[in-house]
């Protein structure tokens, strides 16, 4: 089973990022690097604010600029630092991947030109407390799809 840890810094990107679209959808690319057999940690997060109530469409282009910044910063070593997959919130229903939330990954994690051999889907939505509530699936190109380990913790920023 695949365990994304979800660096306190993001942890808190993440709430404000729900707190301010409220009622609305917003989604984004996870970056990530890979730090161990099935283990991934969130090293950049872009957040983009959808429109239309509860239909997330992912454009990439909307955050290609920081994914070329963080390959940068990462010195292109892709084996270690690359795209881990998708991140959008559900405001007003549980969060769990929808079909159509299924077929989009399918399309990303199958799509040559992405080359992943995984993909991540990240559903959040904020508790009656204002907690994070949120789901962590896996994506693969034979069309498999299981359920991850989400780990909000504080890391060292240095060990990258
Ligand atoms: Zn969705």
């Amino acid at each position: 089973m695949l365990t994304l840890i979800l660096p306190s810094e993001h942890h808190e990107l993440l709430l404000m990022a729900l707190r301010k679209a409220g009622r609305r959808e917003v989604g984004g690319v996870l970056m990530g690097e890979h730090i161990g057999p099935n283990l991934f940690v969130v090293r950049e997060m872009t957040v983009h604010r959808r429109g239309a109530f509860a239909s997330f469409v992912r454009r990439i282009e909307d955050a290609i600029g920081k994914i070329h910044a963080f390959f940068r910063e990462t010195g292109h070593d892709y084996a270690r630092f690359n795209y881990i997959g998708e991140w959008h919130s559900h405001p007003s229903f549980a969060p769990y991947p929808s079909r159509t939330d299924d077929l989009s990954m399918l399309q990303i994690v199958q799509d040559v030109a992405v080359g992943a051999n995984f993909a991540v889907l990240l559903i959040a939505k904020l508790g009656p407390g204002g907690e994070l509530i949120s789901t962590v699936h896996t994506y693969l190109p034979d069309g498999a799809r299981s359920l991850s380990e989400l780990r909000i913790e504080r890391l060292d920023k240095n060990d990258r």
